[in-house]
C-alpha cells in the first residue's frame, strides 16, 4: 500500500521516472453523481498518477439527497424512501467494484454486495375505483442474471416482443376471469365468451410477427411495423366494444381490461411514432397520458393507476402540486419499460442498512483507498467564471467557505460512528472533533442547511493553475442561480438550464410501530406501494433494517415504516436570508404526516386504530413512548421537508431535456458537471442517472472512454 492508502502498482511507481505534475481536480459536492466521477478519475494506477482529486463537501456526511443519518436507538433516519430498481446497470456495476476495493474482513457486517442489497419483488398500487381505494399487487418473478452485469442487448422487436407475450399472459387471465365472473353471477351473453377469439387472434398475429421480426425473418420493417400497429389498434376497438362494459363490478376484471389496454396503448404509440428507433427524447416534449390518449389509451386506463404510477414514484407534479401532474413521454415509458423488462436479478431491491451506510460508505472508502482527498465542512459559495481573451471561457476561482475548525487538522474528519460494527453516518457532526463543537450544540446549528445563519469561520479562494486544474461540478440544479451567477452571466445555456429544469420539494416520515404488519391488517407481504392518497402517496414497509438498528429489547418495535411524497411549495427555493424557511416546511411537513395517520392509513393497516375508536389512528403503537397521549406520540418519531436548493428532487416536465446541458458540453474550458439534472439521457430523478451523469463528467473530464450500460438504446 502506497502512504495514502491507495493500492500500488510496481510499474508505474518505478524509481526512475519523476513524478509528473498531476492535474488537481476539484470535485463540488458528494452526491451519488460527484462520487461516481470521484471514483472513476481515481480507479487505477495511470489515473491516479495523473489527477489529484479533492471533492468539497458542505457539512459532515456524503450522499446528498440519498444521504442518511443514525438517531436515536441507532435508528436509521434518510431523506426518503430509497430503492435501487433492478434495472440500475450502471449503478450496481459501480457498487460491485466499491465493495470489491473496500475489500472488508468476510466477518465484518455487510462485506459483500450480495449481503448489501436485497431483492424487493412486491409491488403493490392503490387505486381509486368504484368510489373507494382498491389495491393492485404485483409479485415479479425474478430472474438469474446479476444486478450489475452488461444490459440484454434489448432491440426494438425484443421489446415488443415482451411487451405482447405479458399481454398475452394478461389476455389467457382474462379469459378465465369471463368464465370465473359468469359462475359467480356477472350476466355474460353467449357472445361476450366466444368474442375472446378475435382479440386472442389479433395478439397472437401480432406477436408471430415481433417473433419473426427478431429473428430477422422479415426485412420489409416499415410494412411490419404497419402491421402491428393495425392489429394492436383493432384489439383496443375490440377491448373497449367487447371487454369494457363488463367491468364495472369486477375489479379483477377492470385490471385485466385496464392491463390489456395500458399495454397495448403503449405499444402503438412505440410503434407509431417509431419511439425505439428514433430514440425516447423524440417523444419528450409530450405529456405521458397525453401522448398515451393519443394512442388509443381508454379514458378508464388513463384514470388508472397504472397511467398514474409513473408520475407519483417520480413526484412528476409542477412545483409539487399533485393537481398539476406532468412527465415527459419518453422518460416516463423509459422509466416503465425499464422498471417491467428488464430488471437484473429481481425487480427492485432495498439496501440492508441506510442507504448512506449501503450506497455512501463503500463509495467513501473506495475513493478513499484510491486517493481522493475529502474536504468535510466545505461549503461552495461560489463558482467564478471569466473569459480571458479569445476561447471559451473558464472557471478561475472557487470561493468556498470552511465552515468549522477540526480539533485536528493534520489527521482530518472521521465521519463515522459504528453501529453493530457497521461504519455509519451520524445524523449531526462528530462535535468533538470541531473547536466549534458545543456552540454549534448550543446555537442549534444545522450545518447542512442552505438557510443556516452560522458564518464559515474562514473562507478559501481556490485559484485556477494554482490550487485547480479542473473542476467538476456536482452540486444540484436549484443551486446554481446563488453559485454560478457569473456562468449564468456569461453562457445563455446555462440561464435557460437553471429557468427550466424543473425540481421540487419533498417531504417524508418513518414511524416505529410496536406490532407486525400482520396484526395491523396487512397482509400481503412486505410491500412496495405507491399511488395512494396525495401528497404522501408512497409507502414501504423497511422492517428488514431493524436488526440493523439498536433497540434494546423487550420494548423494540416490530414494524418500521417509511411513507413519503412531493411538497408542494415554490417554483425556485428562496434566498438562503430565509432563515426561518426550513423549519416552517418542517412543520407542514409534520401537519401532513399527522393527518396521514389521522384520516389515510386505515386503507393501509385497517388495524392499527385504537381499540375503542376504530376511527382513529392507536397512536400508543409508535416507539419508543415518550409519556404523551394520542398526536403527541409522534414526536418521538423521524419526519423532515427537503427543501434546500440542492435537497429539491428533479423533475422530468415536458420538453425540458432541451434545457439540460451535457457534462461535455459545458461552454466552459475547465468545467464538467454531473448530477441527476444534467442531460444524462435518464431524467427522472434516480441514483442511476446520477450515476451516468458522473459517468459521462468522467469521460468529459479526462477525454478517455468509458462504457455506459444501456447508452446506446436507452438513454437517448
Ligand atoms: C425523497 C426522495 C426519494 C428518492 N428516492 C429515490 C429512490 O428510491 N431511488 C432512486 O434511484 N432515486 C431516488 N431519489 C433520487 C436520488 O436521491 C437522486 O437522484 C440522487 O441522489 C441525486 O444525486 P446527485 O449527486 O445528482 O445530487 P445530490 O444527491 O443532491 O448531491 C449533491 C451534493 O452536493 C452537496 N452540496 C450541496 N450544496 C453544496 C455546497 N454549497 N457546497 C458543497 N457541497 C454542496 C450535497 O450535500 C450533496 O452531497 C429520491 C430523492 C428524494 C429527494
Amino acid at each position: 500500500m502506497s502512504d495514502d492508502g491507495s493500492p500500488v502498482d510496481s510499474e508505474s511507481n518505478s524509481q526512475n521516472v519523476a513524478p509528473r505534475k498531476k492535474k488537481k481536480v476539484a470535485v463540488l459536492g458528494g452526491g451519488a453523481a460527484a462520487l461516481t466521477t470521484a471514483y472513476y478519475l481515481s480507479r487505477t494506477p495511470e489515473l491516479r498518477d495523473e489527477y489529484e482529486v479533492t471533492v468539497f463537501q458542505v457539512g459532515w456526511r456524503l450522499g446528498g439527497k440519498g444521504a442518511s443519518g443514525r438517531g436515536p436507538n441507532g435508528r436509521i433516519e434518510e431523506h426518503g424512501l430509497h430503492i435501487f430498481w433492478g434495472f440500475y446497470e450502471n449503478a450496481f456495476a459501480l457498487m460491485r467494484e466499491c465493495y470489491r476495493v473496500m475489500d472488508r474482513p468476510p466477518t465484518a457486517p455487510l462485506a459483500t454486495f450480495d449481503q448489501a442489497f436485497l431483492p424487493r419483488d412486491l409491488i403493490a398500487m392503490e387505486d381509486f375505483v368504484a368510489g373507494r381505494w382498491q389495491r393492485w399487487v404485483v409479485p415479479f418473478t425474478s430472474n438469474s442474471r446479476q444486478p450489475g452485469s452488461e444490459g440484454d442487448g434489448s432491440t426494438t422487436w425484443t421489446v415488443v416482443e415482451t411487451v405482447l407475450r405479458i399481454a398475452r399472459k394478461l389476455f389467457d387471465r382474462l379469459k378465465s376471469g369471463l368464465t370465473a365472473a359468469a359462475q359467480q353471477g356477472v350476466t355474460l351473453t353467449a357472445e361476450d365468451l366466444t368474442s375472446t377469439a378475435e382479440g386472442e387472434r389479433l395478439l397472437d398475429q401480432a406477436l408471430a410477427h415481433a417473433v419473426a421480426a427478431k429473428g430477422g425473418q422479415i426485412a420489409a420493417e416499415e410494412a411490419l411495423v404497419e402491421q402491428v400497429l393495425d392489429l394492436m389498434r383493432r384489439f383496443l376497438q375490440w377491448l373497449a366494444a367487447r371487454i369494457a362494459h363488463l367491468i364495472e363490478s369486477n375489479f379483477l376484471l377492470y385490471q385485466l381490461y385496464v392491463g390489456l389496454d395500458f399495454l397495448v396503448a403503449n405499444l402503438v404509440g412505440i410503434l407509431a411514432d417509431k419511439v425505439l428507433s428514433k430514440g425516447f427524447n423524440s417523444i419528450e416534449g409530450q405529456d405521458y397520458r397525453a401522448w398515451l390518449a393519443k394512442h388509443g389509451a381508454s379514458s378508464l386506463s388513463l384514470r388508472s393507476v397504472l397511467s398514474r404510477v409513473i408520475y407519483d414514484a417520480a413526484m412528476s407534479m409542477i412545483d409539487g402540486d399533485p393537481d398539476r401532474q406532468a412527465i415527459g413521454a419518453g422518460s416516463a415509458l423509459r422509466a416503465l419499460l425499464r422498471i417491467g423488462l428488464t430488471y437484473q436479478g429481481h425487480v427492485a431491491y432495498e439496501f440492508a442498512a441506510s442507504m448512506g451506510d449501503v450506497v455512501f460508505v463503500p463509495l467513501y472508502e473506495a475513493c478513499k483507498k484510491q486517493g481522493v482527498r475529502f474536504e468535510f465542512f466545505h461549503r461552495v459559495e461560489e463558482v467564478v467564471a471569466e473569459r480571458i481573451g479569445e476561447g471559451k471561457p473558464r472557471i478561475t476561482k472557487l470561493r468556498i467557505g470552511r465552515q468549522v475548525d477540526l480539533k485536528r487538522p493534520e489527521v482530518g474528519y472521521e465521519p463515522f460512528i459504528y453501529v453493530k460494527n457497521l461504519p455509519c453516518w451520524p445524523d449531526k457532526p462528530l462535535y468533538d472533533q470541531i473547536v466549534q463543537g458545543d456552540q454549534l450544540i448550543r446555537e442549534g446549528i444545522d450545518l447542512e442547511s442552505f438557510y443556516t445563519p452560522w458564518r464559515s469561520v474562514s473562507e478559501r479562494v481556490l485559484e485556477v493553475d494554482k490550487d485547480f486544474d479542473q473542476v467538476v461540478y456536482g452540486i444540484p440544479v436549484a443551486s446554481v442561480p446563488f453559485l454560478c451567477p457569473t456562468l449564468m452571466k456569461l453562457n445563455p445555456a446555462w440561464r435557460r438550464m437553471a429557468g427550466e429544469v424543473a425540481t421540487i420539494q419533498t417531504q417524508s416520515f418513518q414511524i416505529w410501530v410496536s406490532r407486525d404488519l400482520r396484526s395491523l391488517g396487512w397482509t400481503v407481504g412486505n410491500p412496495l406501494l405507491t399511488g395512494y392518497v396525495e401528497p404522501i402517496d408512497t409507502w414501504a414497509d423497511m422492517t428488514n433494517l431493524l436488526p440493523r438498528e439498536g433497540w434494546a429489547q423487550p420494548n423494540a418495535p416490530r414494524t418500521v415504516a417509511y411513507f413519503c411524497g412531493p411538497l408542494p411549495g415554490p417554483k425556485q427555493p428562496p434566498p438562503p436570508t430565509e432563515h426561518g424557511f426550513p423549519a416552517a416546511q418542517r412543520k407542514r411537513a409534520l401537519d401532513n404526516a399527522l393527518s396521514f395517520l389521522r384520516n389515510d392509513i386505515g386503507v393501509l393497516w385497517p388495524r392499527s386504530v385504537q381499540p375503542n375508536n376504530l376511527a382513529v389512528f392507536d397512536w400508543n403503537l409508535l416507539v419508543p413512548s415518550n409519556e404523551q397521549l394520542g398526536e403527541e406520540r409522534f414526536k418521538t418519531q423521524y419526519w423532515r421537508a427537503n427543501v434546500d436548493p440542492s435537497e429539491r428532487y428533479t423533475l422530468a416536465l415536458p420538453g425540458t431535456d432541451k434545457a439540460r446541458i451535457r457534462p461535455d458540453q459545458t461552454g466552459f474550458a475547465n468545467l464538467t458537471i454531473c448530477g441527476d439534472w444534467v442531460d444524462n439521457g435518464f431524467y427522472i430523478g434516480a441514483a442511476e442517472g446520477a450515476v451516468i451523469s458522473g459517468m459521462l463528467a468522467f469521460r468529459a473530464a479526462t477525454g478517455q472512454p468509458l462504457h455506459i450500460s444501456g447508452e446506446a438504446f436507452w438513454y437517448r
